[in-house]
């Protein structure tokens, strides 16, 4: 398989400055996005997925700050390669040359990307008019296309629709299409469908799986719940902490994995067979990124931990060519450790309904 890389993310570390002092939220992130593949990224709410695409965009709030790193796209121009790394533009050359044109975002609640006092046709076609100077008749062609690209019918009637006048499902579809407007290298999607009912989700999910097949675009996709990314994900990175602590083909990840966080997510996933069960939650809150102490920030909530990650973090150990893990669980004098029984029955259960 010849996987040529998008986004290419080395040692990104990002601080805040607050009133209790600098949080860490990203710390050492390795990351690599491959042309026409899904990136799922997942893990609890504050583990730093959306910074870490919003450093990605170049929208980090102002008391932000990358310490580290470097994010390097890819693109084509013309015939021409270009290599670029995206955190040594300026916010006004990120808005001209990337935003919007080379890599789109879709944020978690459309009515914040969604203008209410524009119909949502004139919404679409404004990117292209201005990245490009398309003339108006073509953008509006090429709307009303993307308009049934993303699933609504009736799209020349929905051109001149409010953002108010449409459901939450077709104003998300709406977001996704104007994202496409200017045909993107890079579609990144922040928890796109967590507002929206399951039924919804999986349609927005499918949607975004057959954009992906029709065009090769690459895409980010960023969720708390595992569950949804079994459906769209190539490769998954497991942040815990402002760190990836686990990443893998898709399958590695749901069949083999090796980190106890990837296991508590595992084991906390709705199961549909079995509705009766009690589901399983990782015991303990989130790390608080302001008390950094010594060793693995998962350490006082993991029922495997070992003496030394009290004292020290562990370093990524190799599964596979694909397949990293940062537990200690994986260093060769570390005691045999295997998943818990229940898990391994889930993932069996799954491996038989996916054959
Ligand atoms: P999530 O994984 O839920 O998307 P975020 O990436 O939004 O999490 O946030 C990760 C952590 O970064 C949060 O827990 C918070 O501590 C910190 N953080 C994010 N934005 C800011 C900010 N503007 N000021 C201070 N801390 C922030
Ligand atoms: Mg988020």
């Amino acid at each position: 398989m010849n996987r040529e890389k998008v986004l290419s993310i080395r040692d990104l570390s990002i601080s805040f400055q607050t009133a209790a002092g600098a949080v860490n939220a990203i710390r050492g992130v390795k990351l690599d996005l491959y042309k026409g593949e899904t990136l799922a990224i997942v893990g609890e709410s504050g583990s730093g997925k959306s910074v870490t695409v919003k450093a990605i965009m170049g929208i980090l709030s102002g008391n932000g700050q990358v310490t580290s790193g470097t994010i390097d796209f890819t693109y084509k121009r013309g015939e021409e390669t270009v290599h670029q790394d995206l955190l040594k533009l300026t916010k006004r050359e990120m808005r001209r040359r990337i935003n919007g044109k080379r890599i789109a975002m879709v944020f978690q609640d459309p009515m914040t990307s969604l203008n209410p006092t524009m119909p949502i046709g004139k919404q679409i076609m404004e990117g292209m008019r201005c990245h490009y100077k398309t003339p108006k008749e073509e953008a509006y062609k090429k709307a009303v296309n993307l308009l049934t690209m993303v699933g609504i019918t009736e799209p020349e009637k929905r051109m001149r629709c409010y953002p108010h006048q449409l459901s939450g499902g077709m104003r998300q579809r709406v977001v996704i299409a104007i994202a496409l407007s200017c045909d993107p290298e890079v579609l990144i999607c922040d928890e796109p469908t967590t507002a929206l009912d399951v039924t919804i989700q999986a349609r927005i999910l499918e949607l975004i799986r057959e954009i992906q097949k029709n065009t090769g675009i690459s895409v980010i996709y960023i969720t708390h719940d595992l569950g949804v990314v079994a459906k769209v994900a190539d490769y998954v990175a497991v942040m815990y902490a402002g760190k990836i602590v686990e990443k893998g083909l898709a399958e590695e990840i749901f069949y083999d994995p090796r980190h106890p966080y990837t296991w508590g997510l595992l084991s906390a996933m709705p199961d549909l067979d079995a509705s009766d069960e009690v589901l399983y939650t990782i015991p303990g809150s989130p790390f608080n990124l302001l008390n950094k102490g010594k060793g693995d920030a998962f350490a006082d909530r993991n029922a495997y931990a070992l003496a030394i990650d009290y004292r020290l973090e562990p370093p990524m150990f190799q599964v596979t060519d694909t397949h990293y893990a940062a537990t200690w669980l994986l260093h060769k004098n570390a005691p045999p450790t295997p998943m818990p029984k229940e898990l391994k029955a889930r993932i069996l259960r799954m491996r038989k309904e996916a054959d």
